[in-house]
């Protein structure tokens, strides 16, 4: 098998519910290809931190949990992968989560003659993502991880982005992945399917 076709770069999504631990496997699957990976939440909370034009706007949504509009979160990615880390490939965390995102980065990829290769669905239950999202609570101290705001946030998921996900998988691209166990028997199964969906990583 030949790995060469890969080595110019690869364009990736992740997904799953909040909780599911999307950062941390974003990280590890980023590291594996030489991609960076793009989190529409880091973005917001760096903004929100430095106290931006952007930041200010979206504080309070954020804070409680809804989605930023697209027409601003659209903006925000395509500006984004202009830039020149994002030419040669990306792995997106957290976009596009409605189905008025999927046709902007459709849009997107079709102005610069790219396609996905693939959607990397992270599973895990409802139970263990709110454990997770409450331990991290504590750690973090995230505005967004109290209790009623991670059930709103799982609500707007379950509305929103489930049939963005049932769309790519009619696309045929979708790669899922059971969110449960320790980090790197997760990161093991990432890299193994995409592997399998044939994207291995060129050395
Ligand atoms: P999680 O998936 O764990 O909730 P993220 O860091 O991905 O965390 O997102 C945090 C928050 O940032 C979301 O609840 C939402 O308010 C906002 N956000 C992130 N990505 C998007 C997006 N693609 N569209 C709209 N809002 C977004």
């Amino acid at each position: 098998m030949t790995t060469e076709h890969v080595s110019d770069g690869v364009r990736l999504l992740i997904v799953g519910p909040p909780g599911a631990g999307k950062g941390t496997q974003a990280g590890v699957i980023a590291k594996t290809y030489g991609i960076p990976a793009i989190s529409t939440g880091d973005i917001f909370r760096q903004n929100i931190a430095e106290g931006t034009e952007l930041g200010k706007k979206v504080d309070a949504i954020v804070s409680s949990g809804g989605y930023v509009p697209d027409t601003l979160t659209n903006e925000i990615v395509a500006d984004r992968l202009q830039q020149d880390d994002a030419r040669d490939g990306f792995l997106l965390d957290g976009y596009p989560r409605t189905e008025e995102q999927v046709a902007e980065l459709d849009r997107i990829l079709a102005a610069s003659g790219n396609t996905l290769d693939a959607v990397v669905q992270l599973t895990a239950d409802r139970d263990e993502v709110v454990k997770r999202l409450l331990l991290r609570a504590e750690q973090q101290g995230r505005s967004d991880d109290t209790e009623d705001v991670i059930r709103h946030r799982q609500d707007v998921y379950h509305e929103q982005t489930e049939p963005v996900i049932a769309a790519y998988r009619e696309r045929g691209v979708v790669v899922s992945i059971d969110g449960l166990g320790a980090i790197d028997e997760v990161s093991d199964r990432v890299l193994s399917a995409l592997a399998q969906h044939g994207l291995a990583a060129s050395a």
